[in-house]
């Protein structure tokens, strides 16, 4: 582990590399404790480098054991080699064959990078900077190589060997119990996306016909028994590989392309060249081990990984600071790839909800960076939702500012210029501007800002002029590190709905278009006048939620039940709810904290029952309807001096009130939506259950105990983990016997499936009582728990700290307390799941004072701790910093 004070890394202070690597041979002898690493590397001094330079090659915890130069041994004095760096300060300034020979313990590495053992797997994760602890290397994105690896283990050990690339041998090691593999990868590609993989896995076959004809291998790898859970996996993977030359011409381009399903992963999957590496639970589903939820990350994550083949490895960053290049794109295109395959409308739904609980909140606090950040400590704290989820909505940005057209040959000429390439965000958002002229210079602003834009939205209408006015105004906070901010381009798509119910064609008075019916806000105020608009009509705003920003308008609650009614745009549909739910919400919060009565708002209950009750609308969007702000949602919405047991309380309230006047039509709903027949994991069927269990848990909510009777039912009688997991969830929040009988049952059924056991754990955490921490510390020592297993641990500490608001931030701050124990004996082990969990701190400054002070205090216990890593040392000392 490096425990040493590394200085920040600077994007302004970008060097191209000294040396290039052209070929890169590996020979690794695996062995449990004592793999042998032999590398042959050709290098050469790059033209466009400093002249005479040293070379020198990263390290991360390495033992070298040789070292040759041109055939020749290096001599004692031509050479520095320490755990971290190798050096020869005087090489020859010509290409060279440098042969390295290095020695490492797979089984005792607990960080989960470089070469480790998954059970008895060994794999490797060589992203962000894994490579260096596998060999020396000049481990940096833009030094792209051709690699060649062999690969040998003990037959009975490691019988499948897996490596980049096409196999091209394998055979007997002559004379011993040994075996070998050696694979060719033709693309130049970076050592982050390096892999390696080698034990006794089963798998599943398949085969892909490419648009241009050629034959692709497909193959999944698993442990032995388990293949019978790989076919969703190998379905979606099939239909991503036809949806991206579908939607953007991609065209795989190896003989064979793997997934290997591992148990011990710090993230859901790497994209490594022609052989993924997936948490398990991104790859391994049945019916009743697996929920909808579950199916659909699958598919989700089985695209993203693939799609990085294109966006990541062909074209790939120049370094780490251009991580959005990648990411921010392949989660935009995994986006669309779910919208084309499921609901659209239901996905952007979910895909916000997902980008306000993280993003927002992360843009809003002590750990708030921009999309492209200009400096880090820790490259692994930057895997962030403003990296993935901010970057996606950037690109999404693109899409609406230049059209569908001026999009995909934005695309085409960024795959044709940058092939082969390390790029920048510069390299991406000039394609753009020169396949279709406009100029993006303003634009980039979102790469460099960070924060939320705030965007502020007055409509006036004339009768008498027939004009209806929009006045807009943009406004950004200061942010760490960016006290000043410059405005936005900010891509606004409307709409000014009719008393009818129909849109009207926008005409702006001064003569300028409104292309796709966006308008777009570059200055910090700007009007727009609409004309021939006779009577008074309802502006929907930010549909489909074109820009990431917070918006607030000037519309009435009237309004907003007219836009819930008649918006054409699904989205702004289920955006009027959840404004008067959460203006209803906050406002009872502040009631209850002020002693006054609660309010309600029957306008709301009666909306959500017309949803509820019309058969035109998609189960899966009513579902989303139905789904109040949660905890964290009403806590962002308020900002400061947070109360999450007011928060709680008045949550429960609406639920209760949702339960209680809808009794009738949820009772309806869940008889019409039972009868599910055989279980598939399709959109339409998963949003007939989706419905199905929000109406149960709404009919618990309102206190019925024929409800808790029905989930008990249903726990019992499911045919799935979809109505099982709801029944169970339903059940937890209620201290009712069946509670705690359904847990047990669960424990009993499921033991032997660490996936599901994982479910097991993550239900208790999420109980809102006193009790649960109490509980959650006696879990920690269950036979199945393991702080080594980074699902083990996100399964129970994160659930607590995320998703129970109440018990996590108690007030007497055991919460705080507890998350900061877990967090100094987690990180000798693994300091990047460590760092993660840290996060949750996250909004302890938007805290009422008596938890506020709770937290700095655990924060600043953290922060004194001895030999803390990196990666939780830059977290802590982020999240304290004075803004
Ligand atoms: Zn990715």
């Amino acid at each position: 582990m490096r425990t040493d004070q590394d200085q920040p890394v600077r994007l302004a202070d970008y060097q191209p590399p000294d040396w290039l690597v052209e070929t890169v041979e590996l020979d690794v002898s695996l062995h449990p404790t004592a793999t042998r690493v032999r590398a042959r590397l050709k290098v050469r001094p790059n033209p466009s480098a400093r002249a005479a330079a040293p070379l020198t090659l990263d390290g991360d915890g390495l033992t070298l054991k040789s070292i040759k130069l041109d055939g020749r041994p290096l001599s004692a004095d031509s050479f520095t080699a320490t755990p971290d760096k190798l050096s020869i300060p005087q090489p020859p300034q010509r290409a060279c064959l440098l042969e390295i020979e290095t020695l490492v313990d797979p089984t005792a590495n607990t960080q989960l990078t470089g070469l480790y053992r998954a059970g008895a797997t060994y794999c490797t994760q060589c992203e962000a900077e894994g490579f260096r602890r596998i060999t020396y290397f000049p481990d940096r994105p833009d030094v792209m190589a051709i690699y060649t690896t062999r690969i040998e283990a003990e037959k009975a050990d490691a019988p499948v060997l897996l490596s980049n690339g096409n196999l091209v041998a394998s055979g007997d090691v002559a004379g011993t119990t040994r075996h070998f593999a050696v694979w060719h990868d033709p693309f130049p590609k970076p050592s982050y996306l390096f892999a390696l993989v080698g034990g006794a896995l089963g798998h599943v076959e398949d085969a892909f016909v490419t648009m241009s004809g050629r034959n692709v291998a497909l193959r999944i790898y698993v442990e032995p028994g388990k293949e019978s859970r790989a076919g969703f996996a190998m379905d979606a993977l099939k239909r991503a590989m036809r949806w991206d030359e579908q939607a953007f011409g991609r065209e795989y381009d190896l003989d064979i392309f793997m997934i290997v399903a591992v148990s011990a992963f710090n993230m859901g999957a790497m994209e490594n060249k022609g052989l993924n590496v997936f948490n398990d639970k991104y790859v391994l589903a049945t019916p009743d081990t697996a929920t909808d939820a579950d199916y659909a990350s699958i598919d989700a994550i089985i695209a993203h990984e693939y799609f990085h083949n294109w966006t990541g490895n062909r074209i790939t960053c120049r370094d780490w600071f251009q991580l959005c290049l990648k990411e921010g794109l392949t989660v935009f295109r995994d986006q669309e790839y779910t919208a084309d395959q499921r609901s659209r409308p239901v996905k952007r739904i979910a895909d916000v909800r997902v980008l306000r609980a993280h993003q927002f909140v992360e843009d809003a606090g002590p750990l708030a960076h921009p999309v492209r950040p200009d400096t880090y400590r820790e490259i692994n704290n930057f895997y962030t939702p403003t990296v993935y989820e901010k970057g996606a909505e950037i690109v999404r940005m693109l899409k609406t500012l230049l059209g569908a057209q001026g999009f995909r040959k934005g695309m085409d000429l960024y795959f044709k210029r940058h092939d082969g390439h390390a790029a920048t965000i510069e390299d991406f958002v000039g394609c753009f501007a020169d396949a279709t002229g406009i100029d993006l210079t303003q634009f980039m602003r979102w790469y460099r800002q960070a924060g939320t834009p705030e965007v502020a939205v007055t409509m006036s209408h004339d009768a008498k002029a027939r004009t209806c006015t929009l006045a807009l105004a943009q406004m950004l906070r200061p942010t760490p590190g960016q006290s000043v901010k410059e405005p936005m381009v900010i891509p606004l798509a409307i709409g000014l709905i009719a008393p009818d119910g129909h849109d009207i064609p926008l005409t702006l008075a001064d003569g300028r278009a409104v292309e796709r019916g966006v308008l777009v806000l570059s200055d910090p105020a700007e009007t727009f006048v609409f004309t021939n608009v006779g009577t008074r009509p309802v502006a929907s705003l930010n549909r489909a939620f074109s820009a990431p920003v917070k918006l607030t308008a000037n519309l009435t609650p009237d309004d907003l039940h007219f836009l819930a009614a008649h918006d054409s745009d699904p989205f702004n549909r289920w955006q009027a709810l959840q404004t008067l739910a959460s203006t209803l919400l906050t406002d009872n919060v502040k009631a209850l904290r002020a002693g006054n009565p609660m309010r309600t708002d029957g306008g709301l209950v009666a909306a959500l029952g017309t949803i509820l009750a019309d058969p035109q609308v998609e189960p899966a969007f009513a579902a989303q309807a139905l789904a109040v702000p949660s905890e964290a949602d009403i806590a962002r919405e308020l900002g400061r001096d947070v109360d999450p047991d007011a928060i709680f309380t008045a949550r429960v309230a609406l639920r209760a009130e949702l339960g209680n006047a809808l009794g009738a039509a949820l009772r309806d709903a869940y008889r019409r939506l039972s009868d599910g027949g055989t279980y598939s994991p399709d959109a339409a069927s998963a949003g007939r259950r989706s419905l199905k269990n929000i109406a149960l848990d709404l009919l618990a909510a309102s206190g019925s105990s024929a409800a808790i009777a029905l989930a008990a039912r249903q726990y019992q009688s499911a045919d799935n983990m979809t109505d099982r997991l709801a029944a169970v969830s339903t059940l937890s929040l209620y201290p009712v016997r069946e509670r705690q009988a359904a847990i047990d049952d669960f424990y009993r059924r499921y033991q032997s499936d660490p996936l599901v056991i994982d479910k097991w754990f993550a239900l208790q955490a999420a109980i809102p009582e006193p009790a649960t921490l109490e509980r959650v510390q006696e879990l920690t020592r269950h036979p199945a728990f393991s702080l080594g297993n980074p699902n083990r641990v996100r399964s129970l500490v994160g659930a607590f700290t995320q998703m129970n608001q109440t018990q996590f931030n108690r007030p007497d701050g055991a919460g705080y307390a507890f998350l900061a124990d877990t967090v100094l004996a987690l990180d000798g082990k693994n300091p990047q799941v460590a760092s993660r969990m840290m996060t949750a701190f996250r909004s302890w400054r938007a805290l009422e004072a008596v938890r506020r002070a709770r937290a700095e205090a655990e924060l600043k216990r953290v922060a004194a701790a001895p030999s803390l890593s990196p990666d939780v040392r830059d977290i802590v000392e982020r999240s304290l910093a004075e803004t």
